[in-house]
């Protein structure tokens, strides 16, 4: 028998998240929450190279073009790694989303990023009661200070020292990182307590693996907080593993209509990946689409489109407009004068404004950011040096194999690894994380294959990757540093952006003509056109924020929450 319910969430990111727990709130033990990948208990995320490759989000019913070596393997891990013309875009599927893979930092934009694209319903002022709400549940704060001991960040403070000497300003940001509950009173690195809201996490080991997943449950991931709530306090029955493939509306009897207006509700079709990909599907009053950026577009184009499912006929023209990359740039600097540590503390800890925050420039407003990656990558790092760099280190092996075949110096072996690694790569590189306001103006559409296909303008925001480029290069001076590097998708030929902030393709707008879900107040996040069908994620930003983007998406899927549930949101959850 087909189950019914008040509500269905679609996807567990922060979009996801926050519209699970307030509608459970509102309609205890009636809401489900389909969730593509899996879920991470502590402790669960893969380590070892075996389990490394097969952390990636690969299933053979989604005609998707893949690299050979992922393509190999049916899978549902953790990494969502997608080509598109003239950008990449990497997305985290699990319970928790993006969220499980961000590097936690929650930075509200600028009042001058909120321009003529956005609604005045949904402007900084109107959002400031939401965002303050969602920091508050994200528990955002800086990294701890002082900067001692093991508190110590020392590409933190290079960062710092960098700012000042190119007059910019440069502040610690708020990160949604657990270092216990009292925030004035720091809980000691590794020490475990339950958070505000019963979930077990640990204090900070500052082990720099954020982005690959946290074994220790330190990030205040969306499965500790708003997800916890929802399952645990108000009876959300969440299931993991479930891919939605369709949205059909309901008329008066229950049966699927798909020239229905939705009033009565829709029907959800899923397929339960953990068995046999058993195709299922459940009913209900309303449903939310949050399935991110991309995943929400594509559920929607698919369900537009007459030669896939023509399920949502009524779907304006303006899906899939407005994709924006955030203004995504990933670049390195190699061979510092002083040391940068990439591989400790939380991998974001700080920004450096270039006329994002301050004397905001439309062209080329961006932040620079720092980041830290697991040591494993640095040992990877070391393998993969090419062979005329480990000369060096090879010639010093040798030497001391000879002294010790010699018996000069017996028990010196540890001396000799020291000496081996002395050349290491990363202790003197700078990982610089870029993000700015782009042009958003990408397209998605469906492809032949009947799937999300993007393609992205780059050279409309030409200006903005100049602009950053030159700040790398200038880094690089300042730092006294031997190579800037970009990440080589940007190398010739290939010449392409890389995403980790997708944004648009539903965004909101006050008619149908300008958007797909509506901005006003009463209806805000319905899709025209759809009553009780509404989009809560990335996917209704209106253009890039340039500032990392979760705490605006939690912002306004909180305000697409209140006007559903006609509750006033609070961090109490
Ligand atoms: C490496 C990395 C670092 C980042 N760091 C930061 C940061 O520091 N700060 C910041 O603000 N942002 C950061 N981001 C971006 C941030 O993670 C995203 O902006 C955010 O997660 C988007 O939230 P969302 O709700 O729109 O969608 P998502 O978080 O992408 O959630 C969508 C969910 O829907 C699920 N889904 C998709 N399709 C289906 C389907 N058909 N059926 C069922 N489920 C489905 C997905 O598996 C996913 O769980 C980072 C991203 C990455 C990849
Ligand atoms: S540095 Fe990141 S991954 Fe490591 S414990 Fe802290 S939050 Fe977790």
């Amino acid at each position: 028998m087909t189950k019914s319910y008040e509500a269905i969430v679609v996807g567990t990111g922060f979009g996801g998240a926050i519209s699970a727990c307030r509608l459970s709130k509102k309609w205890p033990g009636s809401v489900l929450v389909l969730e593509r990948g899996k879920r991470y208990e502590l402790g669960s995320f893969p380590r070892t190279p075996h389990a490394m490759a097969r952390n990636f989000w690969n299933q053979g019913f989604e005609k998707r073009s893949r690299p050979k070596v992922v393509a190999n393997i049916e899978q549902s891990g953790l990494f969502d790694i997608r080509n598109y013309h003239k950008i990449d875009v990497v997305l985290g599927a699990g319970l928790g989303g993006g969220s499980l893979i961000y590097a936690n930092v929650f930075l509200e934009p600028p009042d001058a990023v909120f321009g003529a694209r956005w609604p005045q319903s949904c402007r900084r002022a109107q959002l400031q009661q939401y965002y303050d709400v969602c920091k508050e549940v994200l528990g955002a704060r800086p990294v701890p200070q002082p900067f001692e001991g093991r508190r110590q960040i020392v590409r933190t403070q290079l960062f710092q020292k960098i700012a000042a000497q190119i007059g910019r300003d440069s502040q610690l940001v708020d990160v949604n990182v657990f270092f216990g509950n009292d925030f004035a009173n720091p809980l000691p690195i590794g020490v475990q307590a339950k958070n505000r809201y019963g979930a077990l996490q640990t204090s900070c080991t500052y082990c720099g693996e954020c982005d690959v997943g946290c074994n220790y449950q330190s990030k205040n991931t969306l499965d500790l907080n708003y997800l916890f709530q929802a399952e645990n306090q108000y009876g959300a029955e969440i299931l993991t593993e479930h891919f939605v493939d369709s949205i059909v509306p309901l008329e008066q009897n229950g049966a699927d209509d798909r020239s229905a207006s939705g009033e009565h509700g829709y029907r959800v079709y899923y397929r339960d990946l953990k068995h046999g990909q058993e195709k299922l599907s459940a009913v209900a009053k309303r449903v939310v689409v949050s399935a991110g950026s991309l995943g929400s577009t594509e559920l929607l184009l698919r369900c537009l489109d007459q030669n896939v499912h023509g399920t949502l006929p009524r779907i304006g023209p303006a899906l899939g407009k407005h994709f924006s990359g955030n203004g995504d740039f990933l670049a390195f600097v190699v061979g510092t004068k002083a040391p940068a540590e990439p591989n400790y503390g939380p991998v974001i800890t700080q920004r450096i404004d270039f006329n994002l925050f301050k004397d905001f420039v439309p062209d080329h407003a961006f932040i620079l950011e720092d980041a830290s990656y697991a040591t494993f990558g640095s040992w990877f790092a070391e393998a993969a040096k090419p062979g005329f760099l480990r000369l060096a280190s090879f010639w010093r092996f040798l030497r001391h194999l000879g002294a010790r075949l010699r018996g000069d110096t017996l028990g010196t072996i540890g001396f000799a690894f020291a000496d081996l690694l002395g050349d290491d790569l990363s202790y003197k590189t700078c990982v610089l994380l870029f993000m700015g306001v782009d042009k958003s103006n990408g397209t998605m559409t469906l492809g032949n294959s009947g799937w999300l296909d993007l393609d992205w303008p780059q050279n409309d925001s030409a200006a903005l990757y100049d602009a950053i480029l030159a700040a790398g290069k200038e880094f690089k001076r300042q730092t006294g540093g031997d190579t800037f590097v970009a990440l080589p998708n940007w190398w010739l030929p290939f010449r392409k952006n890389v995403s980790v902030h997708a944004l648009g393709g539903c965004v909101l707008s006050d008619n149908p003509q300008d958007g797909v879900t509506s901005a006003a107040p009463a209806t805000f996040g319905q899709v025209h056109g759809y009553p009780n069908l509404y989009v809560a994620d990335g996917a209704i930003v209106p253009n890039a924020v340039g500032a990392n983007p979760t705490a605006t998406i939690s912002a306004l899927s909180e305000m697409v929450a209140h006007g559903i549930t006609g509750i006033a949101p609070t961090a109490a959850l």
